[in-house]
C-alpha cells in the first residue's frame, strides 16, 4: 500500500460526501441519535474529573469551566435532536454535519485544554484520573462518531496524537507506557473505522439500489396493470376493461336505483361488428386487417368522444357503454352516426375498402339489469341488424325477447327430441332443361316435432349451430339419406347440404366418406352444398375438408351464391363443382335488368369455369323463361316441384317435357 493511496484514503474518509445524498442522509439519521449521547457521555466524564479535582484545583476550572462546557453540550446536543426533522432537506444535512466536524475540532480542543490545565493539579492519582478522563472519553466519542469519519478521524488528530506525544515525552515510565499503549489503540480505532465505514457506506448504497428496484418494479406493475386494460392495437380499452366497467356501470346504477323512486335508463351497452372484415383480412392479410381495425376505433373516438367507454372485445367486434344520451330516439340516431361513420371507404396500404358495421343495443333497466344478461342482449340485437337489417344500428325490444325465447324453446325441444323419430327428409329435384331430366335431387330436412309440430330447418338449423347440436343432426340425416338411396336408381345423384360447423371438422368430412363406402354407395352420386359461412368461420380448414370431398370423389356445392361476400376468392381457390345460384337473384328477374345481367354474369363464369350452375328457386313461368333465355340449363324451384317426402322421379320428369 503506498502512501499515496492511503493519504487518498484518508482524505476520502474525512470528506463529506455530497454527491451521495443518500448517504449523507444516513449519517444525519445515525449521528442524530449518537451524537446527544456523546455530550451525555462528555459532561459525565468532565463532571467526574472536576469533582476528584474540586477544592484541588482553581473554581474556575473545577465549577465555572465545567458549567460553560456543559452549557455548550446541552446546546449542542439539543441541536441534535432536532436535525433528524430537517432528514429530507439536503442542504440542511450538509450543514449538520460540516457543523459536526467544526465542533469536533472546537470541543476536542476546549476539552483538552480543559483537561491539560488540570493536570497540573492534584496528586499522582488525580493526574491518572485525568489520563484516564482523556483517554477513555476520546475513545467512547469516536465510537459514538463512527458513522462519520471526519469528525471521528478529527478526534484522533487532535485528541489521541496530542495525547500520545504529550504523555511520551513526560519523564514517567507509566505514562511512557499509556502513550505507547494509546498510540496502538488509536491506529486500531483508525482501522476501525475505517472498516465500520465501509460497511455502512456499502449498507446504504445496497439499501438505495433496493429501494429503487423496489420502486421500479412498482412502476412496472403500474404499466402492466394499465397495458392489461389496453388494446395494444386500437388503444382503446380491451375485452377485460369492457367488462369490469360494466359491471362498476351496473353495481352504481343499482345504488342510485335504491335512493330514486322512478328510474329511467341509466346507460346503456352496444355491440358493433364489422360485417365483411373478414374477407379483407383473408384477402389482404392480416396487417391489413389490423390498419382497418385501427382506422375503425378512431373513427369510433372522433364520435364518442367524452363519457364513452370504447373497447375492442375481440377480432372485429367492438363494445361501447355510454351514458350520454336522452332517449331512445336519441341513441339510435347515435347508433347510426357510429355505423354511418365506420361504413365510409377506409384508405389502406393495399387500395380503398367498404364493408358495412352493425350495432346493437341494450339499455339498463329497461332491457336487462345485469351485465351478462346486458351483453347478451345487446349482442342478439346485433345479430338481428346483421341478418335483417346490416348497416344499421337496432335496440333491443320486446319482440327481441319472444325470438330468444323462441330460440331457447328449439334449443330445449332438440333436446328434449327422440330426433332419429321426429327428423325426416324431404327431396326437391334438379332439372336439366336441355334433357328435361333430373340431374340431381337435393334432401332438405324436416323437424316434426311432439313439442312444437313442424320446424322449418331455417330456424332449427342456426340455433342447433349455436348449441353444438348440429353435428348429431347431420349424422342422423345423411345416415337417412344413405338407407334411402340404397334403394333408388344407380344414376340418381344426390345433394346434400352441410352446415358451417360440419365442414371445418376434418372427423366430421371423413366420417360423411366412410358411410358413403360403407353403405356401397359412389361418392360421384353425392354432392355436398356448403354456405359461405363456412369459410367465414374458418377458411383454410374448410378448404382442406372440400378437398378432402373431392379426392374420394364426390362433388362440392357453393350454396346461396350470390348473398354474403361470394369473394372470387373462394370460387377461385375452394375448387367447387357447382355454384347455386340464389333464390334472391331469380324473383326480381323479370322486373330488373341488373339481376338479369347479373345472373348471366355468373352462368357465362360457371361456363368457363366448366362448373355446373343451378338456378335457384323459381316460382314463375318468365322466370323460368328468363334463365333459359340468359343460358341457364340446372333449374329448381316451386315451379317444378315442391320438397316432396319421395322423389316422384319418373312424374317429375314427364311434368317437365309437356312445359
Ligand atoms: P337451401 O339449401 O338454400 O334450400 C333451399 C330452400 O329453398 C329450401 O327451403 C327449399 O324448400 C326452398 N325452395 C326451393 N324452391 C323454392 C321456390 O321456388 N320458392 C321458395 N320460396 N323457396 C324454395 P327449406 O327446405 O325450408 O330449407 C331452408 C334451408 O335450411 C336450406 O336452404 C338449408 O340452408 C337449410 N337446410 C335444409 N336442410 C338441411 C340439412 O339437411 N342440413 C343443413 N345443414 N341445412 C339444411
Ligand atoms: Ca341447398
Ligand atoms: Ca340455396
Amino acid at each position: 500500500m503506498s502512501a499515496r493511496f492511503v493519504w487518498r484514503k484518508v482524505v476520502d474518509l474525512a470528506r463529506i460526501h455530497t454527491e451521495k445524498p443518500e448517504l449523507i442522509r444516513a449519517q444525519v439519521r445515525s449521528l442524530s441519535r449518537q451524537v446527544p449521547v456523546l455530550y451525555v457521555l462528555l459532561l459525565a466524564n468532565a463532571s467526574a474529573l472536576a469533582y476528584t479535582h474540586y477544592g484541588t484545583a482553581p473554581d474556575w476550572l473545577t465549577v465555572y469551566a465545567v458549567v460553560l462546557l456543559g452549557v455548550c453540550c446541552i446546546w449542542r446536543a439539543y441541536s441534535w435532536t432536532r436535525a433528524g426533522f430537517e432528514i429530507n432537506d439536503i442542504d440542511a444535512c450538509v450543514w449538520h454535519l460540516r457543523r459536526i466536524r467544526l465542533m469536533a475540532a472546537v470541543f476536542a480542543l476546549l476539552f483538552m485544554a480543559w483537561a491539560v490545565a488540570m493536570f497540573r493539579y492534584g496528586d499522582i492519582y488525580q493526574q491518572g484520573h485525568v489520563a484516564y478522563f482523556i483517554s477513555i472519553t476520546v475513545i467512547g466519542c469516536i465510537f459514538c462518531l463512527v458513522t462519520f469519519p471526519p469528525a471521528a478521524l478529527l478526534l484522533v488528530v487532535f485528541v489521541l496524537v496530542p495525547f500520545v506525544v504529550y504523555f511520551g515525552f513526560l519523564d514517567n515510565e507509566v505514562y511512557i507506557a499509556i502513550a505507547v499503549n494509546m498510540a496502538l489503540v488509536s491506529l486500531i480505532i483508525v482501522h476501525i473505522i475505517t472498516s465500520y465505514y465501509a460497511a455502512f457506506s456499502g449498507l446504504v448504497t445496497s439499501q438505495m439500489d433496493l429501494e429503487r428496484q423496489h420502486k421500479t418494479t412498482l412502476e412496472l406493475s403500474e404499466q402492466n396493470e394499465s397495458l392489461a386494460f389496453l388494446d395494444a392495437l386500437t388503444g382503446l380499452a380491451n375485452r377485460r376493461a369492457f367488462f369490469a366497467y360494466l359491471d362498476d356501470a351496473v353495481t352504481t346504477a343499482a345504488a342510485q336505483a335504491e335512493t330514486q323512486s322512478q328510474q329511467s335508463d341509466s346507460f346503456a351497452v352496444a355491440m358493433i361488428d364489422l360485417d365483411g372484415f373478414k374477407p379483407v383480412n383473408d384477402v389482404y392479410g392480416h396487417p391489413v386487417g389490423d390498419e382497418l381495425l385501427i382506422q375503425a376505433g378512431k373513427r369510433l373516438r372522433a364520435i364518442l368522444a367524452g363519457d364513452a367507454l370504447l373497447a375492442r372485445l375481440g377480432g372485429d367486434e367492438f363494445g361501447i357503454i355510454l351514458s350520454d344520451y336522452e332517449d331512445a330516439t336519441h341513441l339510435i340516431t347515435l347508433g347510426r352516426k357510429v355505423c354511418q361513420a365506420l361504413n365510409q371507404p377506409y384508405a389502406l396500404s393495399s387500395g380503398s375498402v367498404q364493408l358495412s358495421a352493425s350495432l346493437g343495443f341494450a339499455t339498463y333497466p329497461t332491457v336487462a339489469r345485469t351485465s351478462n344478461a346486458l351483453f347478451e342482449r345487446a349482442d342478439f340485437a346485433l345479430y338481428h341488424a346483421k341478418k335483417n337489417m346490416p348497416g344499421e344500428a337496432v335496440l333491443f325490444a320486446a319482440h327481441h325477447e319472444t325470438m330468444i325465447r323462441h330460440d331457447s324453446q328449439i334449443e330445449q325441444a332438440l333436446r328434449n327430441a327422440d330426433l332419429s323419430q321426429e327428423l325426416s327428409l324431404h327431396y326437391q329435384p334438379v332439372f336439366d332443361v336441355e334433357t328435361g331430366d333430373v340431374k340431381s335431387i337435393e334432401a332438405l330436412a324436416r323437424w316434426d316435432s311432439v313439442l312444437m309440430g313442424p320446424v322449418s330447418p331455417a330456424t332449427f338449423f342456426p340455433v342447433a349451430e349455436k348449441t353444438g347440436q348440429v353435428g348429431m343432426l347431420t349424422e342422423i340425416l345423411f345416415g337417412r339419406l344413405l338407407r334411402e338411396m340404397r334403394e333408388w336408381p344407380e344414376h340418381v345423384s344426390v345433394s346434400f347440404n352441410l352446415s358451417a360447423r360440419d365442414i371445418v371438422l376434418p372427423n366430421m368430412t371423413k366420417w360423411l366418406i366412410e358411410q358413403i363406402k360403407a353403405n356401397g354407395i359412389s361418392p360421384e352420386r353425392l354432392t355436398f352444398e356448403v354456405t359461405e359461412t363456412a369459410f367465414l368461420r374458418d377458411f383454410a380448414a374448410a378448404r382442406t375438408s372440400i378437398r378432402y370431398l373431392r379426392s374420394h370423389g364426390a362433388r362440392v356445392a357453393m350454396d346461396d351464391f350470390g348473398i354474403g361476400y361470394s369473394s372470387l376468392r373462394y370460387v377461385h381457390e375452394l375448387e367447387f363443382d357447382c355454384l347455386k345460384v340464389d333464390r334472391s337473384f331469380v324473383t326480381p328477374l323479370a322486373v330488373t335488368e341488373r339481376s338479369r345481367r347479373i345472373v348471366k354474369t355468373i352462368i357465362d363464369m360457371c361456363t368457363n369455369l366448366e362448373i355446373d350452375c343451378v338456378i335457384e328457386g323459381i316460382e314463375t313461368q318468365s322466370q323460368r323463361d328468363i334463365v333459359i333465355e340468359l343460358g341457364g340449363r340446372l333449374v329448381q324451384g316451386y315451379l317444378f316441384a315442391k320438397p316432396a317426402k319421395r322423389p316422384v322421379l319418373k312424374r317429375l320428369s314427364a311434368i317437365l317435357k309437356k312445359q
